[in-house]
């Protein structure tokens, strides 16, 4: 069977690893792919922002699967139009993925369900944000209602900085483009953990947890970049509590999405904070996460390709997912500057001898092919990957990895999983 991916990045490659591990694929096509995932898969150039050129590509590649890695292209709807050419596709409708590219649509969708969440209100003016201002505490959540690559989320110190954070976002400041909503919610205090499950718009099958470094600094410090880092642990979630978070949230979201005649189908990414009263949602994402993906990708042991045909099929409660016991970490190298300006064009080396090191997997989320070598194209750069008994095994062989490679004006954070062996010592 030929696969098709649609995104670029290092969940795309991790996608492009797992799936060409299927004794079922014979070919991986990734559009438009990258440097890195050109060593897995046929890449074919493609914008992402160009619904129709992608659904002609896969049209014409006739693919038995289609994967669609980023949430661009699912809020364009490109599941909808593929689905009615026929052909075979993993990921939410343009409907369903609203639970990520609306957050005012998810917001009162967790409220229809009883789903816990912070308290929220919706402002569509000023007038309004000033007033609803008024009912928080501070410090204040303000976001913006679409999809903003993980810039549309200000934590605001005072009103008057939330009140300033909301005219910003209306008036298109902030984010390049004017917005019509603005949600104002209650500031949540604990641990943050990515809970991604497979939905089959009925069943629900949950994957391994992980746990994302969103900041560029050591020690969780300075401006959130689209992750810096994750790692992934059996013990980082409970059984019991795995299960409470299924029943109370990942299960009345596919129910309700379904009995609201959307059903969800694809990746449910629930991000979750594990407050003092419980597990509350953070946000939602209608596709795997980046680096979440390629730690999680790390430590299935069954065939990914089976269980995402499962999820199309409707037939996700008849299949088991099967994981290595231990650890995944992958530490993301970065361009300096980022997530500011960078350079890119920079040469690449000692991926070899990095890929040399027991259980570890360099995937590249900003690279380019160019005579023979490997540059650099992106602010992230690479995932370096590794597995282990433990995490700190697998977080030794990831940044022994990483001290293989060099380009110039690499960064990347020294302290991937510090929480969870703080937590141990
Ligand atoms: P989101 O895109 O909604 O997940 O927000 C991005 C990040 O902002 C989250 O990973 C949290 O660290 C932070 N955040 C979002 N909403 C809240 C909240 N209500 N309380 C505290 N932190 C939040």
């Amino acid at each position: 069977m030929k696969v098709l991916i649609f995104g670029s990045g290092g969940r795309e490659h991790a996608l492009a690893w797992a799936v060409k591990r299927s004794n079922r694929v014979t070919e991986v096509v990734c559009a438009p792919g990258n440097g890195g995932i050109a060593q897995v898969a046929r890449c074919v150039p493609v914008d992402l922002k160009d619904l129709d050129a992608m659904v002609s590509l896969a049209v014409a590649e006739q693919p038995g699967l289609t994967i669609v890695g980023p949430e661009l292209p699912l809020s364009l709807g490109i599941v909808d139009v593929l689905q009615r050419r026929g052909l075979r596709v993993f990921g939410p409708t343009r409907a369903a993925a609203m639970l990520e590219s609306s957050k005012s649509f998810a917001k009162r969708f967790l409220q229809r369900h009883n789903i816990p969440t912070a308290k929220y209100v919706v402002c569509t003016t000023v007038a309004e944000l000033e007033e609803a201002v008024e009912k928080f505490s501070t410090p204040i959540v303000i976001k913006a209602d679409g999809l903003a690559a993980g810039k549309g989320v200000i934590i605001c110190p005072s009103r008057q900085i939330a009140i300033e954070a909301g005219q910003g976002i209306f008036s298109g400041k902030l984010l390049g483009q004017p917005e019509r909503q603005v949600v104002i919610e209650e500031f949540l205090e604990g641990d943050e953990i990515s809970f991604l499950c497979l939905s089959d718009g009925k069943h629900v099958t949950p994957l391994v947890p992980a746990q994302d470094h969103k900041r560029i600094g050591e020690g969780d410090t300075g401006p959130n970049t689209g992750g810096m880092g994750v790692y992934s642990t059996d013990s980082m979630l409970q059984p019991a509590m795995s299960e409470w978070i299924l029943r109370h949230i990942a299960e009345p979201t596919v129910r309700g999405m379904a009995d609201e005649g959307t059903p969800f189908i694809g990746v449910l990414y629930c991000g979750l904070i594990m407050t003092a009263r419980g597990p509350e949602v953070l946000e939602f994402n209608a596709r795997f996460g980046d680096p979440e993906t390629q730690a999680i990708l790390m430590r299935l042991e069954s065939d990914l390709v089976d269980a995402l045909e499962a999820c199309v099929d409707g037939t996700l409660d008849q299949t088991k997912m099967r994981w290595a016991p231990g650890a995944a970490a992958c530490v993301v190298a970065s361009s300096a500057g980022y997530p500011g300006s960078y350079k890119t064009g920079i040469p690449i080396t000692g991926l070899t001898a990095a890929a040399r090191i027991p259980t570890v997997e360099v995937f590249h989320s900003g690279s380019a092919a160019a005579g023979g070598q490997l540059l650099t194209s992106g602010g992230r750069v690479l995932g370096v990957t590794a597995a282990g008994s433990t995490l700190e095994e697998a977080l030794a062989r990831a940044y022994q990895a990483m001290a293989e490679i060099h380009f110039e004006g690499m960064y990347f954070r020294h302290d991937i999983g510090h929480r969870a062996l703080r937590r141990r010592s």
